[in-house]
């Protein structure tokens, strides 16, 4: 069987999958305080739970915020920033007897999705988060492209292609570069962009919610919303020609998208447009998709 770890900013979720990629067991807990040490042992904590309970030895797979450098086994990149400079695989490694496998929390979101979500027998993967900030992940044939600088699928902090004279130099981000596609695409931004244009404070969710019930103000900023992200997406089709797109993150509710993108990119990607044949799909997994698909980074088990 397979155990999963999804290392939070405020909570340490753990799961057990068997063969069949069935859930056996389930764990949830409080991520602890602000000292490194103290999240090591919590998440050994987990493990030990949940292999008592299952009564065997598991595989191990995690994911985490941020990245494990290719160059210096730490961890970077973590919006939890207790993990940087620190190197949790070793340190698990070394306390477990055994190889853990470790990825970025939207690399799992898009392994999870691939194996036996939204896109399960799809090729090629490109797993999107839009939720407060904007990541991605790439899987290809069930596994996670991690790449040179372990990196690959961060598309959020590039620039938003093909930018209208209206959206030059583009918000700053605090990446210390200016346009970047989630300075455009995250909740918070469309969020800003809603009220600037129409003197009303509504979540993204609401955008979404108020343009189905006919709020034209709603509609127009969701139109705007959608042909940003479908030139973002098209900039990925071209390089990477994935099967299936799926989109995570509290974003991903809003229905509209799935049907509207699809429409709009044909503009952008450099194919026949009637004939793209890349789905954009909603998750199947959710807020679970992080959990599982750390524990599907052992396929073989
Ligand atoms: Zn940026």
């Amino acid at each position: 069987m397979r155990i999963g770890i999804d290392l939070g900013g405020t909570k340490i979720e753990g799961l057990v999958l068997d063969k069949g990629g069935v859930e056996r067991e389930r764990l949830r807990i409080p991520t602890p305080g602000t000292v490194y040490e103290d999240a090591v042992e919590a998440i050994l904590d987990v493990i030990g739970r949940l292999e008592s309970a299952v009564g065997q030895r598991c595989t191990v797979g995690i994911a985490h915020p941020g990245a494990v450098s290719p160059a210096t086994g730490l961890i970077k990149n973590a919006n939890s920033t207790r993990l940087n400079g620190h190197p949790l695989k070793a340190d698990l490694e070394r306390r477990l007897g055994r190889e853990v496998r470790m990825e970025n929390d939207a690399n799992c979101f898009a392994v999870s999705e691939a194996s036996d979500g939204a896109a399960a027998g799809c090729g090629i993967v490109f797993g999107v988060i839009l939720g407060t900030g904007v990541g991605g992940g790439v899987v290809i044939d069930g596994r996670p492209l991690t790449g040179a600088q372990a990196i690959a699928g961060e598309w959020g902090h590039n620039p938003l292609p093909l930018p209208r004279d209206s959206e030059r130099p583009g918000p700053r981000c605090y990446c210390g570069r200016t346009g970047c596609i989630e300075t455009w695409l995250s909740g918070p931004r469309l969020q800003e962009q809603f009220e600037a244009k129409a003197g009303r404070s509504l979540r993204a969710t609401e955008i979404a919610e108020a343009a189905l019930a006919g709020d034209i103000e709603a509609a127009e900023s969701l139109e705007v919303y959608c042909d940003r992200l479908a030139r973002a997406l098209a900039g990925i089709i071209n390089i990477l020609d994935p099967h299936a797109i799926v989109l995570g993150g509290g974003l991903s509710k809003m229905t509209q998208l799935y049907d509207r993108v699809p429409e709009l990119w044909k503009r952008y990607v450099f194919s026949e447009p009637e004939h793209i044949a890349t789905k954009l799909l909603p998750p199947r997994h959710g807020d679970s998709s992080g959990v599982r698909g750390a524990a599907w980074l052992w396929p073989e088990s």
